[in-house]
């Protein structure tokens, strides 16, 4: 059978592009035509069939006629199904014209045949579900991650991803609408947020909810300012009737240009790299994608995945920096510093402290530390040294914790220590609100015998108010307040702030430390101004315990 030519129009016309469902089965149409009478085809048929589905909230059943010579027919059509991505089916069916039906030769053409109309149909109704998904409120016929996915797919292949962005987005403070309205109003709320945005999507463009008040959304690259501006303030009201509200929202937003995207993945990808950064610097911040982002995030992935195995394995170690008063030299106490011996490396805690305190597991560290100086101190107790003040670093993290105290006092009693030998740095918090908690736990610590310390005073936010409100034994000076030995500008100012700052924690009954001094010119600043204490290189780097206890041992004289 020579019908080459036939074919190659049947291919030809069903390969033209064609936008939606109509142009589409006018194409097919006319491309079965095209083969018809070669193949002996006196009627084709297409039914789908699709369970309605988040997608497609109605499903679909439906029979179109491709070609229909009109013939009555008695023999077995050729007829086969093709599974649909959402659930249901496409089937395919030829009548022959011929009483005994298709014969091989012809069946494997058909075969081929009604494969391409598949394929074709297939491409056209993932379109109009996309657009339809892209039309539909979110709350009411949601669109799914999926959806999303296979959109992009779609504008991957037909090279059009490009004129795109990918926004992810949480909106920030959401909590807020729930505490103020019930859950069933905090519901409208979300879809009247929703709605705002869904309204002023222009062709092409999709939201799509990931579930709780995260959304994901994919742009023209040239509206994306607009929308990051829209989301970075958005006023929703709420009303009822009876409760009327307005609620202003930001929201923490990761952005992403799609150039160089060949997989639907990678726009997933990129967005939530960049959302992840957003929200590590803070709620409500926006952040673009960047492979330097990417690499970052590698890193902290890669400090977070070891983290545990790294503890357990014991390659975190306690260093000792000296504490020594200026006028004797005598070594009071020290700061317990956490180092991590990671591929074949020490790391310092600026490599790791940050990331494992967003993440929570610095609490884990903070006690494995406070038992490592617990154990030491056990050590030299046992034989025969005078045991010395230890102050271990705790994150701000532990202010979330709940039996912070009881769980410090049970430490340090399983070594059976003195309480008065463990000191508890704390830094100031940001949070206002927090006082009262920082309170409570400074003073409980105190009822338990144990230091408390204020740690890298002046750097925070809230200096005065964390040493008017709360009782803390001991403040150390940040380095940062400590006035360097050659001349630069505002160093009169430098040394008046200090100057003061001894003074008033003095006054106040406080023991000061200043930390960070370097220079024996500092020293003797420090001196003539009434500070008695320091820690810095000065006398010492922080040091691993065996030359801790020699420092001890020699001491600086
Ligand atoms: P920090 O608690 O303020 O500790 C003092 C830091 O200043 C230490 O850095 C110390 O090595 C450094 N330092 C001391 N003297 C000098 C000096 O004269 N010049 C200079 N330039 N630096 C000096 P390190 O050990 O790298 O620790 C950095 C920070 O990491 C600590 O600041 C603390 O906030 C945190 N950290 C360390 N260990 C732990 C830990 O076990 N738990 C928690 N939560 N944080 C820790
Ligand atoms: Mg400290
Ligand atoms: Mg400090």
């Amino acid at each position: 059978m020579n019908f080459d030519n036939d074919l190659m129009l049947f291919f030809r016309t069903i390969y033209e592009d064609s936008e939606n469902m109509d142009e589409c089965s006018a194409k097919v149409k006319s491309a079965v035509a095209a083969v018809a009478d070669k193949l002996d085809i006196v009627r084709a048929e297409l039914a789908v069939k699709m369970p309605a589905t988040k997608l497609c909230e109605d499903g679909a059943d439906m029979l179109m006629v491709l070609y229909d010579r009109e013939k009555d027919v008695e023999n077995e059509p050729f007829e086969a199904s093709f599974p649909l991505f959402e659930g249901g089916f496409i089937t395919v069916t030829f009548y022959s014209g011929n009483s005994n039906g298709f014969d091989n030769e012809q069946r494997n053409i058909v075969e081929i045949i009604a494969n391409t109309v598949f394929i074709q149909f297939n491409r056209v109704i993932m379109q109009e579900l996309v657009t339809h998904v892209i039309k539909t409120d979110i709350e009411t016929g949601a669109a799914t991650l999926d959806a999303l996915i296979n959109y992009a797919g779609m504008l991957i292949a037909q090279n059009r991803i490009e004129d795109f962005s990918i926004i992810f987005f949480n909106i920030h403070n959401f909590k807020y609408v729930n505490k103020v309205l019930n859950y069933e109003q905090g519901d409208v709320v979300l879809r009247n947020y929703t709605k705002t945005i869904y309204r002023n999507l222009s062709d092409g463009e999709i939201i799509t909810r990931l579930g709780g008040d995260n959304f994901v959304m994919l742009v023209k690259k040239e509206s994306l300012r607009e929308y990051i501006d829209m989301l970075s303030f958005m006023n929703i009201r709420y009303d009822d009737g009876k409760v009327s509200k307005d609620f202003i929202f930001s929201a923490t937003i990761g952005y992403s240009s799609t150039v160089g995207i060949r997989y639907p993945r990678e726009v997933m990808a990129r967005a939530s790299i960049a959302y992840s950064a957003a929200r590590r610097v803070g709620a409500g911040h926006v952040m673009e994608y960047s492979e330097n982002i990417k690499q970052e995030l590698m890193k902290i992935q890669g400090v977070l995945s070891n983290f545990m195995a790294g503890l357990m394995a014991g390659e975190f170690e306690v260093y000792y920096q000296p504490k020594v008063r200026i006028e004797t030299k005598e070594i009071f106490g020290a700061e317990a510093l956490v180092r991590w011996h990671r591929k074949g490396r020490i790391s310092a805690p600026v490599e790791f402290v940050p990331f494992l305190t967003n993440d929570g597991s610095i609490i884990k560290l903070d006690y494995y530390v406070l038992e490592e100086v617990c154990k030491w101190l056990r050590k030299r107790i046992d034989m025969g040294f005078e045991p010395l003040r230890i102050s271990v670093n705790f994150s701000r993290k532990h202010l979330e914790e709940k039996n912070m105290i009881g769980n410090i006092v049970a430490l340090i009693d399983k070594y059976e220590l003195d309480h008065q030998l463990i000191e508890i740095e704390l830094t100031e918090s940001e949070d206002y609100q927090n006082f009262e908690l920082i309170t409570e736990i400074v003073n409980g610590l105190r009822a338990n015998g144990i230091v408390t310390s204020m740690d890298d005073f002046g750097t925070g936010f809230s200096s005065l108010n964390m040493i008017k409100n709360v009782d803390l034994q001991v403040i150390k000076i940040d380095k940062s307040f400590i006035p360097l030995e050659k001349d630069y500008e505002g160093k009169d100012k430098d040394l008046i702030m200090f100057y003061y700052i001894i003074k008033m924690v003095k006054k106040l009954g406080k023991e000061t430390i200043a930390e960070g001094v370097e220079t024996e010119q500092q020293l003797d600043y420090l001196r003539e101004v009434g500070c008695d204490a320091v820690q810095g290189f000065v006398f010492d780097k922080p040091l691993p315990a065996a030359e801790f206890e020699k420092r001890l041992a020699c001491g600086y004289n």
